[in-house]
């Protein structure tokens, strides 16, 4: 693709965006996550050239690799992926954005220690695994409230901003929508929740009709 034919794909892929979210209201603003994990720094690169800022991966490695080799660019990196309580201080050398996984409260405390540690707060959503797959990490919803308000009050350098899932893995998409519906019914119910991450490539219109306001797509804006 030449950069003006990558442009207006990119265009549509926007313009996907904006119909899902005016559907929900005028005032339903949704971001988008570029998740670069399965493309390189050149291809961030350009993505960057015609306006994308906020980038995601999901491997600690991966993310210190990009964010040094596109430092000079004025990126905003999210980290979406499980982490490893021995990777923590990696991540937060890079003191990125926004971590959208925080899945249990044992990580949680961890997380707490080495923030306070540094004297460094992280803004965080907890991941709830709303389809209940064995696959997945995060909090069940029936005990993502409590652990959300636990780790409130226990660990005051890690600040909560909502929750993030990921949709049902199935075809059909009434499961899917479920799941949706499920971790936003959690989300309306969480005090200072602004962020609820939820749509990735395959799903984001769906989750934004559900009430996400932030997607995470990888292949779709990268055109792989
Ligand atoms: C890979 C990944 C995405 C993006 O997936 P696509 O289907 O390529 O859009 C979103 N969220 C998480 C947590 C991921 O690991």
């Amino acid at each position: 693709m030449t950069e003006i034919e990558y442009k207006i794909y990119i265009d549509d892929v926007i313009r996907r965006v904006e119909t899902a979210r005016l559907k929900v209201s005028g005032h339903h603003i949704v971001k988008i996550v570029a998740v670069s994990k399965y493309s390189t720094s050149d291809e961030i690169a350009r993505l960057y050239s015609i306006g994308q800022r906020a980038f995601g991966e999901n491997k600690v490695q991966d993310l210190k690799k990009k964010s040094h080799t596109l430092e000079e660019l004025p990126l905003e990196w999210h980290f979406i992926g499980n982490l490893q309580k021995n990777k923590i201080n990696n991540l937060l050398d890079i003191n990125p954005t926004l971590f959208h996984s925080l899945d249990s409260i044992e990580l949680a405390q961890e997380l707490q220690k080495k923030l306070a540690a540094k004297e460094m707060t992280l803004d965080c959503l907890i991941q709830i695994n709303s389809a209940y797959e064995e696959s997945k990490h995060g909090f069940l919803p029936e005990e993502a409230k409590a652990a959300y308000e636990q780790i409130m009050t226990q660990c005051p350098n890690i600040r909560l901003k909502g929750v993030m899932s990921i949709g049902a893995h199935s075809e059909d998409k009434e499961l899917i929508k479920k799941s949706f519906e499920t971790t936003y019914e959690i989300y309306k119910t969480l005090p200072n929740a602004t962020i609820c991450s939820m749509g990735m490539s395959q799903d984001f219109e769906l989750a934004i009709e559900c009430g996400s306001n932030m997607v995470r797509l990888g292949s779709i804006m990268f055109n792989k």
